[in-house]
């Protein structure tokens, strides 16, 4: 594999919402009184982590992987698209050194699920908990995040070589 031991990769998704509950976000579900208008579960931060790993790694982007004609992707969890994204970035001697992540919402406070988001990020990926961070931003009241029509997500994640010892 030619490489210099380290890649970084970016994600970033957006999904409208729509009335309805809970909010599936990083994995988990949030009471909420909107939820997403999406092909899968909709897991905006969850599909802006897969981004971040597959681009790292080179392998393309979630639309690629799992492709919103496949039936089989309807209503799919993303909890175990990641996982699938994750084997394939290891499968390439991958591993994950770190993610950090913002969400982009004006509602509902991130505050309180925060822990909660970074510790199934961290289960997820099979990392310590230490190695995932999780920012929120609002929509400041402006755009259709500031009027709670969406909710993005971005990531980064950095990759190094071979297992970590
Ligand atoms: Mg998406």
């Amino acid at each position: 594999m030619a490489t210099n031991g380290l890649r970084v990769g970016i994600g970033y998704d957006l999904h409208r919402l729509q009335p309805g509950g809970p909010l599936r976000l990083g994995g988990v579900d949030i009471p909420f009184d909107r939820h997403w208008i999406a092909h899968s579960d909709g897991d905006a931060l969850l599909h802006a982590v897969i981004d971040a790993l597959l681009g790292a790694a080179a392998l393309g982007d979630v639309g690629q992987m799992f492709p919103d004609t496949d039936p089989e992707n309807r209503g799919r969890d993303s909890a175990e698209m990641l996982a699938t994204a994750l084997e394939a970035v290891a499968a390439l001697g991958w591993q994950i050194v770190n993610v950090d992540c913002i969400v982009f919402a004006q509602r509902p406070k991130l505050l309180p699920h925060r822990q909660t988001i970074r510790q199934r990020l961290a289960d997820i990926l099979h990392i310590e908990v230490e190695r995932v961070g999780l920012q929120a931003k609002t929509g400041e009241g402006i755009g259709p995040i500031g009027r709670e029509e969406a909710i993005a997500a971005q990531c980064v994640a950095l990759l190094e070589e071979g297992p970590r010892t």
